[in-house]
Order: C-alpha cells, then sequence, then structure tokens
C-alpha cells in the first residue's frame, strides 16, 4: 500500500513500539501505587514528560497527560472560554469547533474568526477580538487538511496586549516544524501522540503556569489534579519516545519531506484543471490539498483506494460526510470546487517511487464526477 493520509495517522515507529511494550508486560504497576512495581511506572510517566517538554521547550510541570488531542481541545476551552466568551477561527478542528458551539449553546458568547483565500487568519479578524475581548481565542498552529501554518506568535502578541486568553491547537504541527510553547506565546496549547509516529488515544495539553486549568475529568487527583484517571502508561511512554525522536530528527524529516513535496507538487502541475488549495501560504513540508475540476473527490479517493492508494478527501473525522470541506468554504472555495478536494500528506518513510507511482495511477483514472 502507498500511504499518503499521515495526517489523519501516522504508523507506530518500531523504535517507539520497543520502547512501550515493558510497560504493557512487565511494569504494569499502577503508577500511583506505592511499592516499586507502581513507583517504576511513575518514573516512566515522569521520563515521557521530560521527554516531550525538552521538545517543546518547557517544564515538565506544564504538561497535562490527556487521552488525546480531543480532550486536549476540550480542556483549553473548558478553561478560558467561560470567563468572558471565546472566538474560534472558522477553518479550526471539530474538537474546538463542536465545544465552542456547545459553550454557546449554554449561553456563552462564540465569535467566528475569518480566514484569507489562503486560509490566514485576517488582521480584521484579530481586530474585532480585540474589539470584543472575549476570554479565549483558539487559533490553530498549521491546518490539517491544507497544512496552512498560522503566525500564533504574532497573533499572541495582540492578544496578550489585551489580557486576551490565547489557545492554539499544535496537533499537526509537532514534529513536522519547530513547535517552541514560549515561542508561540500561547497560554495554552494541545497535541497529539499519534500524528507524531506515536501511538493513538494519547495527547498533552501545555499550559502556562499562570493559568488556572479547569478540568474536565474529576477523580483521583492524577496529572496535579488537573485530569483524573488511571494514567495510559504505554501509551505515555510512546508519545515521549516519539517526542524525543521528533527532536533528534526533526531537520532531516522537515528537508527530507519539503523534497518530497515540492516533487508532488512539480509533477501535479502538468494535470489539467488542477488547483493546490493555499498554495501561496507557508505550509506544513507533508501536507498538499488538491482540487481537480469537474472531478468528485470522494469518488477519486475510493478509486486509488481500488489501486492500494490511501489519500484523504479532506479532514479524516469528517470523511462520510458529503458536505464540502468547511475548512476551504471558509476559504471562500466554490462548494463544487471543495467537493472535489483530495489531500495528500506524506510521511518519514514515503519514497519518491510513491510519488512517480501516485501521479502515474491518478492521470489513468478516470474521475470526472
Ligand atoms: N486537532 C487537529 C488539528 C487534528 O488534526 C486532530 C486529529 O485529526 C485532532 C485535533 C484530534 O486529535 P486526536 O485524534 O488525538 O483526538
Amino acid at each position: 500500500m502507498i500511504y499518503f493520509d499521515h495526517n489523519a495517522t501516522t504508523p507506530i515507529d518500531d523504535r517507539v513500539l520497543d520502547a512501550m511494550l515493558p510497560f504493557l508486560k512487565i511494569f504494569y504497576g499502577n503508577p500511583s501505587s506505592l511499592y516499586r512495581h507502581g513507583r517504576i511506572a511513575g518514573g516512566a510517566i515522569d521520563a515521557a514528560r521530560e521527554q516531550l517538554s525538552a521538545l517543546l521547550g518547557v517544564q515538565p510541570g506544564q504538561i497535562i497527560f490527556t487521552s488525546g488531542g480531543t480532550e486536549a481541545n476540550n480542556l483549553a476551552l473548558a478553561t478560558l472560554a467561560p470567563q468572558a466568551g471565546l472566538a474560534v477561527s472558522a477553518i479550526e478542528h471539530p474538537s474546538v469547533i463542536e465545544p465552542a458551539l456547545h459553550l454557546k449553546s449554554l449561553g456563552h458568547e462564540l465569535t467566528l474568526l475569518n480566514v484569507d483565500a489562503n486560509g490566514l487568519i485576517t488582521q480584521d479578524a484579530i481586530d474585532e477580538v480585540v474589539r470584543l475581548k472575549p476570554g479565549l481565542v483558539s487559533i490553530m498552529l498549521a491546518n490539517n487538511e491544507t497544512g496552512v501554518v498560522q503566525n500564533i506568535a504574532h497573533y499572541a502578541d495582540q492578544l496578550r496586549a489585551h489580557g486576551i486568553g490565547i489557545h492554539t491547537d499544535a496537533v499537526q504541527a509537532l514534529g513536522k516544524i519547530p513547535v517552541d510553547f514560549n515561542r508561540l506565546g500561547a497560554h495554552l496549547m494541545s497535541l497529539s501522540s499519534h500524528k507524531i509516529y506515536g501511538p493513538k488515544g494519547c495527547g498533552a495539553l501545555v499550559f502556562e503556569k499562570s493559568v488556572a486549568i479547569k478540568p474536565v475529568l474529576l477523580g483521583g487527583g492524577q496529572e496535579q489534579g488537573f485530569r483524573a484517571g488511571t494514567e495510559n502508561v504505554a501509551a505515555i511512554v510512546g508519545f515521549g519516545k516519539a517526542a524525543e525522536l521528533a527532536k533528534i530528527e526533526l531537520a532531516e524529516r522537515h528537508a527530507y519531506l519539503l523534497k518530497l513535496r515540492t516533487l508532488l507538487e512539480h509533477s501535479l502541475s502538468a494535470i489539467p484543471g488542477l488547483t493546490i488549495f493555499a498554495e501561496q501560504a507557508g505550509r506544513l513540508p507533508n501536507t498538499v490539498q488538491i482540487g481537480i475540476d469537474g472531478v468528485d473527490g470522494e469518488m477519486l479517493l475510493m478509486q486509488l483506494d481500488q489501486k492500494s492508494i490511501a489519500v484523504s478527501s479532506g479532514s479524516a473525522c469528517a470523511s462520510g460526510q458529503r458536505e464540502p470541506s468547511p475548512v476551504l468554504v471558509a476559504m471562500g472555495v466554490k462548494a463544487v470546487q471543495a467537493k472535489s478536494a483530495i489531500r495528500i500528506s506524506l510521511g518519514k518513510a514515503n519514497t519518491e517511487a510513491e510519488i512517480f507511482e501516485f501521479i502515474k495511477q491518478l492521470k489513468s483514472l478516470n474521475v470526472k464526477g
């Protein structure tokens, strides 16, 4: 199979799996238990926290392990939004949009920040939230569909100057571009393990110490009391290992992915009627979202699947929905063109030969809708 859907999930790195296995088979103790078996598990969580904090440039105590990016986003919104309403960008992942809509249904003021044709937040949108002064503004660092990277540090400066909290969903950025929490300047940041060759069902919320976290899950006081529940020790160990590898290999992975993406985009440019969405914006080195005139994206996805090529027709979480991508619609792309979209997201094990094979198959398919 040619796997070109790394923004949906990544295969687990063998080195990550090797690090995890002892914590499933041998050191299965509860990390809260006081005897040696439990202390070993607890120590492994501490080590993983160190590994992740080193990648982000934060103190280990600023990390709350969660069940994934979705939970981290929910925790972020629950923490800051209720104070004075919230504003989220129109291109956020459903795990930000849905809790935002839920808060709205409870009576909190919700504002949507617009993006321009390149998927970038507009200065007008920032000016508007500065005027409204919500408790929280949530803007993702990199978009899961287009790969567009936002200038979070620039927005954070402006929002902080007016006492507004800022959260960034860095799930797609981690492991692909540098993610330095302090440099970004956000109060809160969400991460997920399975996008960086770690296991699924594990993530983190990173927080500035001045922020009073409002836990969503109450219970046994784990994670400094901010996220109750017996820790998923093996997954956290895997996330830590994946973070350590990402730190060591980031520059190499970035350069390699960019080389593959450049080859892919060059080859795609020969296909008539093909658009690369947000082509002019700074994007993740692994992500290309395209539309082909008169082609149905979902149908193209199915035809490529029959050739054992895995791509996405947008956000994986939205697959199966026949609505045009809200991200593209927010960028002003017409519904019919948005419905032609497919996303190719490359990973560290992809090769040039796979790109050539993909292009060959794409050209051979009769995909006109
Ligand atoms: N945020 C973004 C931008 C994502 O792409 C995803 C997953 O697709 C998530 C959040 C959710 O992360 P998780 O799958 O760990 O819940």
